[in-house]
Order: structure tokens, then sequence, then C-alpha cells
């Protein structure tokens, strides 16, 4: 009957930083049966306060002004055909569950007896604050028409539970430190007990002394809040998680005269600086690094950088093995799921929350990567084929391109100096 305009706005933004609100204002031009209304979506559990225009109902400027929220109404007004001496301003809905629609519903006039829909539009006011004003078109003005305004409230269910997460709270695992260690941290003395051993890699998997690995870590380094907006606890843990790894050279064993009695050179210009009567051994030395299991350095030489980039492949792969896992470690915070009810207080959040931490922990992450790692990589050769798969492994690592770079820029020094 009536030709229609209809605009449609939507307009979002953000309060905090996670709270999204949709507001959906529809503005008719000329009004229809049913009345336009604002909808706005509850941030977080908590309570619905403001203020109507009670003087703009005495005074027939808007008639009637509704508020729905979970099953509650709020109605103040002024009905058709009848005066009102007075309206109570303030209004107040409690114990609104986080996004749960909010629609406020205005009428402007009456005709025939019933209230007449009115346009409305919204500003935000910032701070979960809001201000609807309503048309009307007898008078062909704006009025405010009521006030509204979000609160954050501890729920029923939960009188313990702690205040909502201060801002900056983030449920992030912390960051997981990789550490050099010197070769006593491990359980075993890796060069004493192997007098052959040139130099190692080991990921401190066994280590002897304590480490402030992820078990180690206490109620006191977690944080706990309960977030009202998504009615979930959260967790922050204080101290980053550290992965022990031991790399180190047997200068001991290199220098023993009843082993190998070699001498250590340490960088490139050492050999610059040697006597050409060192060319016999300095030729026999570098062709005995070429290959992992190379004879030849008994009364020789033994190059350290190049020692040192075999290791370094060691711990690349044992990076890698820890990249293939991490996902799972950061992903913690997603696998844990506790609402208001789960706990009675913060102590008890935080002690219940660290124990799925660390079950999490070994389950997803620190298992699946050392058996993948120790199966795969960290071979400890008992039987003849791990022996012979250790030893593969070997090989092919000390064939990678960067290793082999170092011995070839050590075999060009010592041809400059032998030529
Ligand atoms: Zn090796």
């Amino acid at each position: 009957m009536y030709k229609q305009f209809l605009f449609l706005l939507i307009i979002i933004f953000n309060i905090n930083m996670f709270a999204q609100v949709v507001i959906k204002d529809e503005i008719t031009l000329y009004e229809t049966e049913s009345p336009d209304e604002e909808t706005l979506t509850m941030p977080f559990y908590g309570k619905i306060t403001g203020n109507v225009n009670s003087g703009a109902i005495i005074n027939n400027r808007i008639r009637k002004v509704m508020i729905e929220a979970d099953g509650q109404i709020v109605v103040r007004q002024c009905i058709c055909g009848a005066g009102c001496p007075f309206i109570q301003s303030s209004w107040i809905i409690n114990g609104v569950p986080a996004s749960t629609p909010v629609t406020v519903t205005v009428y402007s006039h009456c005709e025939n007896g019933q209230f007449i829909g009115a346009e409305t539009r919204l500003t935000d006011l910032g701070d979960n604050e809001f201000n609807i004003e309503a048309y009307n078109p007898n008078f062909q003005q704006w009025f405010n028409a009521t006030t509204l305004k979000f609160t954050a409230t501890t729920p029923p269910d939960c009188p313990n539970a702690a205040d909502d997460c201060p801002s900056g709270f983030t449920e992030e695992m912390p960051e997981l430190i990789l550490e050099h260690q010197p070769p006593s941290f491990t359980s075993d003395e890796e060069c004493e007990d192997n007098p052959n051993r040139l130099a190692f890699f080991s990921p401190g998997l066994r280590a002897s002394e304590s480490t402030n690995l992820f078990k180690n870590i206490s109620t006191s380094d977690i944080e706990v809040c309960f977030d009202e907006q998504t009615q979930e606890w959260k967790f922050e843990l204080t101290e980053n998680i550290t992965l022990n790894y031991i790399k180190t050279i047997c200068a001991d064993n290199i220098t023993n005269p009843q082993t190998w009695n070699a001498t250590l050179v340490y960088n490139i210009e050492q050999i610059q600086n040697m006597q050409t009567s060192e060319c016999a051994k300095l030729l026999a030395s570098i062709e005995a690094h070429k290959t992992y299991f190379g004879s030849g350095i008994q009364d020789g030489f033994v190059f350290t950088e190049i020692l040192d980039s075999h290791e370094t492949q060691h711990q690349n792969d044992w990076q890698s093995y820890i990249n293939k896992y991490k996902n799972s470690y950061y992903n913690i915070p997603l696998e844990i799921s506790n609402d208001c009810i789960d706990f009675i207080d913060d102590e008890d959040a935080k002690t219940q929350m660290l124990s799925s931490i660390k079950n999490l922990f070994f389950s997803e992450f620190w298992n699946p990567y050392k058996e993948s790692f120790l199966l795969d990589e960290y071979l400890s050769p008992d039987d003849d084929a791990t022996k012979e798969k250790h030893k593969q492994l070997e090989i092919k690592l000390h064939d990678r391109e960067t290793v082999q770079k170092i011995i070839k820029a050590y075999e060009d020094a010592i041809n400059n100096k032998c030529d």
C-alpha cells in the first residue's frame, strides 16, 4: 500500500578486543504496521540498564519503549487514549548471558487506539553504552527514547569465580626455548664413556640436572581468570618452557695419547701458519674428515669447524622434529575448555588447569616428538640392523652440502699450502 524506502545499515564495531556487537538499524521513511527495532548483542554475561526518556512519554513525543532480552521484557508506556502523570525512567534487566540478542522497540504515537512503531536510530556512546532515538512523524522530529548500558557481572553459578580477565591477558603457551647446555648436563658423560668419540649432539632427553622443563612448572607459574565474555576460565603460564641440548667437541678424547693423539685445529688460519713439514699429516687428516667413518686422524689433525658443522646438522634435525609437533604445543589452550562451575576458586582452577596442560603437553607434544625423534634419528645401536641404519643416517648427514662445503674450504687451504 505504502511506498517504502528501506535503508539497511549494518554497523559492526568492536567492544574491547573480542566482543563483536552487530547493530542492525532499519529506517523506514513511512511507517508500517510492524515497528522497526534496534537489536544489539550482549557482549558478556551481565546486566543491562538504562533510562527511558519519561518526559517524552508523558508529553506524547513518544508513546512506548520496550526492551527485550533473554525472555525478560521491560515496558515503559503511556497507553493509547489515556494520560500519564508519572513514568519511571530507570530500568534494569539482570543475568543476561553473553551473545543474547537485545532488542529495543519504540512506538511514537497512537492511531485508532493502536501504538504505531517508530523509526529508531542508535548512537554508540562508547564504553558499552548506547543511546536510542525515535522519530515522531507528527512533530517531524527525533526524540531520545532510552539509554542502554551493558555491565559485566559475575554469573550466579560461580560465586567464587575470579574477576573477568584483565586486558592484555593472553591465553597463549609460552615460548619454547632451545637452550645450549654443557656436557655435564646429561646423565651420561658421553665423551668420557666413549673414548673414541670426537664430538656429539644430544637433545638433552636424559638430563640429570633439574630443568625448567614442563614437569617442574608449579601453580605459582600459572595465572587464571574467568572470562565473562566467553564464559570460560582462561590461563596464562608465566614460565618459558626450555628444551635443553648439548653440542660439544670431545677435545680430551681427540688429544689423548691413548686414543687419537691428534692436534686440534680451530680455523683455517691455523693451517696457513703451519710448516710444510705437516703436509703429509694434513692431507691424510682432511681425507679422513670427508667421510663419517674415515680413518687417518690418528696422530694427525682434527678440524673442529668440520665436526661442529656435522653436529649442527644433528641439531637442525632435532629442531625439525620439534617443529613438526610444536603446533600441538601451541594449540594446548584450544584443547582446554572450562566453564565457571568447573572450579570452586582460583587455586582450584590453577591446580586443575595446570594438570590438564601438563597432560596435553606430554600426550600431544612431548611423547610423539620424543618417540619419533628417538625412533628415527637418535638411535642407540644394539643390534646389527639398528647399527646399519645408524651408520647410513650418519653417512647421509655427513654428505650434506653444508658439511661438505666446509670440508672443501679446508681441503683448498691445505692444497694451497702443500702443492
Ligand atoms: Zn653424527
